[in-house]
């Protein structure tokens, strides 16, 4: 892929073409760049999305939408529905085995949505896509970007398939190993931790309630177990190696060395399972000229927490908003927009990394932690400034 000229740069192109054919080009559609681009078309601004896979990932990933998402996306018309189709989880607990260390409770915060909304990513993306199509959007797919040069006036993004798109902004929301980041030469700093994680969509029985999402701390790692719509629970495992499909029998092991010990959480089946390794790692800025980023485009991290995609999604309709004020002049919103959300990413990595050394201290410290953090959850106060901090609310 050749690389975006830059905008500052002397060499500056200037017999560009004015004739664009969309406002804003977007590529990927996935949450970030479906939340961007339906609340792009809902401001009445023409925006494209290209996605180079022929159609969305149809699995569950990112399983938790936070009230201040829910907040967000009220205006485009997508938070019924999205609550029309996930699991209302009121609680959050972080335990060690049976005993309860951290109880935080979101049915008390100030919002329309006290809880954490568990609902598949899948779910998610096409409830996005929908308004999306609905507003008279349309995703071009299978459509790579291969290559993207900028000018003073806009950009020209050359696709897979020999044409080209000329939009006066480009926002890459291609994910991690964003090419729209690479080709505007922005750094991506950061690194990656040892730990695999183990996802699996599980059917349980007993031992872990209902509405509950459970973070156990264990010297072996951390374990979530999170209910799920349809009565299934997702777990997710930090581990050394994780296998390629976790089987019902390497699940239960993990939920018999970490999880509930009194009662036991039986493993019935497996309906899905993944893995995958995590980064913590930071766009060195959101912003190149007439090209922006957004969701893992800009910042990767630990899903401890739930915030990744959620991270994601309020970029996206922050900048929706930069996007609408520059397009009439006011570019100066544009950097402003990664003012206000880089350090939100800086947070969330800084969250994931303070939950992953607590979970795991060496056995010597273990109870001296449970014992701090007991004391702690004994202070009102800790408890809403989590609460506000993991719904998001904090980001108001
Ligand atoms: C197995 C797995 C499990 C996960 N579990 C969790 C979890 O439990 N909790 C959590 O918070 N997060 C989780 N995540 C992360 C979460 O899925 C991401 O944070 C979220 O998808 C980011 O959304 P996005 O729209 O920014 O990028 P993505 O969802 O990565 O979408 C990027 C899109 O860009 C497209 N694209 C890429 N390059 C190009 C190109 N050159 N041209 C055109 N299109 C392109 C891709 O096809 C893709 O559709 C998980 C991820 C994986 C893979």
């Amino acid at each position: 892929m050749t690389h975006v000229t830059n905008q500052q740069e002397p060499s500056l192109s200037e017999d560009f073409d004015t004739d664009f054919d969309t406002d804003v080009l977007i590529v990927g559609a996935g949450p970030s760049g479906l939340a961007l681009a339906a609340a792009l078309a809902a401001g009445g601004i023409r925006a494209a999305v290209i996605d180079r896979l022929a159609e969305g990932a149809n699995t569950s990933r990112a399983a938790v939408v936070h009230a201040r998402t829910l907040e967000v996306l009220e205006p485009l018309g997508v938070s019924s529905r999205l609550v029309d189709r996930g699991l209302q989880a009121q609680r959050f607990t972080i335990r060690d085995r049976d005993q309860v260390l951290m109880p935080i409770d979101f049915d008390t915060l100030p919002t329309r949505y006290p809880y954490s909304l568990m609902v598949s990513q899948a779910v998610t993306e096409s409830v996005l896509l929908q308004r999306f199509v609905e507003l008279g959007g349309q995703v071009l797919r299978p459509r790579e970007l291969t290559d993207l040069m900028q000018d003073t006036a806009g950009a020209t993004a050359t696709l897979d398939d020999g044409s080209r798109l000329r939009a006066r902004y480009v926002v890459g929301a291609d994910g991690m190993h964003s090419s729209v980041r690479e080709s505007a030469h922005i750094g991506f700093s950061g690194g990656s931790y040892d730990e695999a994680f183990v996802l699996a969509d599980v059917r349980l029985s007993g031992g872990v309630p209902d509405a509950e999402v459970i973070l156990y701390f264990s010297p072996a790692g951390m374990v979530v177990v999170a209910p799920l719509p349809g009565g299934l629970h997702r777990i997710v495992a930090t581990v050394d190696e994780a296998p390629e499909q976790p089987s019902a029998a390497y699940v239960q092991a993990l939920l018999d060395a970490r999880g509930p010990k009194r009662e036991r959480a039986i493993v019935q089946e497996v309906l899905w399972g993944s893995r995958f390794r995590v980064h913590h790692r930071v766009a060195d800025v959101y912003r190149a000229g007439r090209v922006l980023l957004v969701g893992d485009a800009a910042h990767v991290h630990s899903p401890a927490g739930g915030q990744g995609m959620n991270a994601g999604i309020l970029d996206a309709m922050s900048l929706a908003g930069a996007l609408n004020k520059a397009l009439t002049g006011d570019t100066v919103a544009l950097d402003a927009y990664g003012a206000e959300r880089r350090p939100v990413a800086e947070q969330v990595i800084a969250l994931a990394d303070r939950l992953t050394r607590m979970a795991t201290v060496r056995p010597a410290f273990r109870a001296w932690r449970n014992l701090l953090l007991s004391a702690l959850s004994r202070l009102p106060l800790v408890r809403r400034k989590l609460a506000w901090r993991l719904s998001g609310l904090v980001y108001r």
